[in-house]
């Protein structure tokens, strides 16, 4: 293995996923849900499969009716008018839009600024491009009783180098579940705007919000030509093992990420890729059931969590919660350090989460932290919480 992967050895995704398998404890670890997606969406995927749509290589930049179908989505949505032929990529899934986007965008020692805590991918990718990971840390703060983890602007601002080539924002957060309001997005464009920086935003979870808006970084203004915005139907429409994505933005970014991406997949999910755009028609009344229920089993699991005696930071949106263990005590936490006590639990309680600190490069900001996913039936949560209620 080569000096620039050496340092990221296995995904903690792959790892906690073979615990819980290895243990037979509740996967509340990796992030995908326990109940597929909805029927007439599979349904779509199964005639497009029997009809022969995409059982060969379908176009480079994804099949004309999912490019479409995501062109409307964005304007139905947000008013964001895009060019299916120019503006929008398919890709396979949000992993690869980042992989090709960094691949395209950065230069060998460039600066990337990614929020810390960060997902797993982006650091791998950023070191697979040859540049140089500039975090921000996002910082626990407790106001008005309610716990998150705040973006610091003046943090941010600060970052900013002459070399800095992009950043590398996400919203709503994984795993800290922050949703950027519009005044912090504001900020993050005027410092675009002043510094001349792109900034391709993860935007994967623009659906899954409980409090608040998602405000999609490219509305506001002076970033239509400079964002790159990710999505994914993944996380949208429960179907993870799918892998569709997909890079919208400027022509000439757009342009950038295909050239990229021809070369790593040239393209993938052809039958999936109708299916998507069928789903992507679907009415607001799927979004808004899958958002409410998904808010019922956030209560659900903050609370039970809140319960067990951990510090809970309630997302306001994505499936996921970040606890603090501390609250614990010295033994049930391991003295704080997320990774022996997310290596421990399946075996003290049969559960599985995943520690932070792997999001880090300042370790001992993250140490603390455990995340916890919540995209599971309401059984498989209630069994969870009453497990680690057990704990003490
Ligand atoms: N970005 C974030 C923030 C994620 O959490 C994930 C996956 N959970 C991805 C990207 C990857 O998405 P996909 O499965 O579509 O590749
Ligand atoms: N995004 C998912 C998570 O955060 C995991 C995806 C993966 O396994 N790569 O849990």
């Amino acid at each position: 293995l080569n000096r620039r992967l050496a340092e990221f050895g296995t995904t903690i995704f792959a790892e906690m996923s073979a615990l819980a398998a290895s243990t037979g404890a509740i996967n509340l670890g990796q992030g995908f849900p326990d109940t597929d997606g909805p029927e007439e969406v599979r349904e779509a995927a199964v005639r497009a499969l029997r009809d022969g749509r995409g059982n060969q290589y379908p176009p480079g930049p994804g099949v004309p009716e999912l490019r479409t179908a995501i062109a409307d989505h964005q304007l139905r949505r947000y008013g964001i008018a895009l060019d299916p032929d120019r503006e929008v990529l398919v890709t396979a899934g949000a992993t690869e839009a980042i992989a090709a986007a960094l691949l395209a965008l950065v230069e060998p020692g460039d600066e990337v600024i990614a929020l810390e805590p960060y997902y797993d991918s982006y650091a791998a990718c950023i070191a697979m491009a040859g540049g140089t990971r500039v975090p921000v840390t996002l910082r626990p703060r407790t106001e008005e009783g309610e716990r998150r983890f705040v973006l610091d602007l003046d943090e941010l601002r600060a970052a900013v180098t002459p070399r800095t080539r992009l950043i590398l924002l996400n919203t709503p957060h994984n795993p800290t579940g922050t949703v950027l309001t519009r005044a912090e997005l504001t900020a993050v464009a005027e410092l675009a705007c002043e510094r001349d920086l792109l900034v391709v935003t993860d935007e994967v979870y623009e659906h899954l919000v409980f409090d608040g808006e998602h405000v999609p970084l490219a509305t506001l203004e002076g970033m239509r030509e400079r964002t790159l915005t990710i999505g994914s139907a993944g996380k949208t429409f429960s179907f993870t093992g799918w892998k569709v994505g997909w890079a919208t933005g400027a022509p000439e970014l757009v342009a950038a990420v295909r050239s990229a991406k021809q070369f790593l997949t040239y393209v993938a999910s052809g039958p999936f890729q109708y299916a998507v755009a069928e789903a992507l028609r679907l009415p607001d009344a799927y979004t808004d059931g899958m958002r409410d229920d998904l808010r019922a089993k956030r209560d659900l699991l903050s609370e039970g969590l809140a319960a067990a005696g951990f510090a809970v930071y309630r997302p306001a949106g994505t499936y996921f919660v970040t606890t603090d263990i501390r609250p614990l005590g010295a033994e049930l936490s391991h003295g704080g350090d997320g990774f022996a006590f997310c290596r421990a639990l399946p075996e003290r309680c049969g559960v599985v989460a995943i520690p932070n600190a792997v999001f880090y490069d300042h370790r001992d900001a993250g140490a603390p932290f455990v995340r916890f996913a919540f995209c599971k039936r309401e059984s498989v949560l209630e069994e969870a919480v009453s497990r680690l209620k057990a704990l003490a």
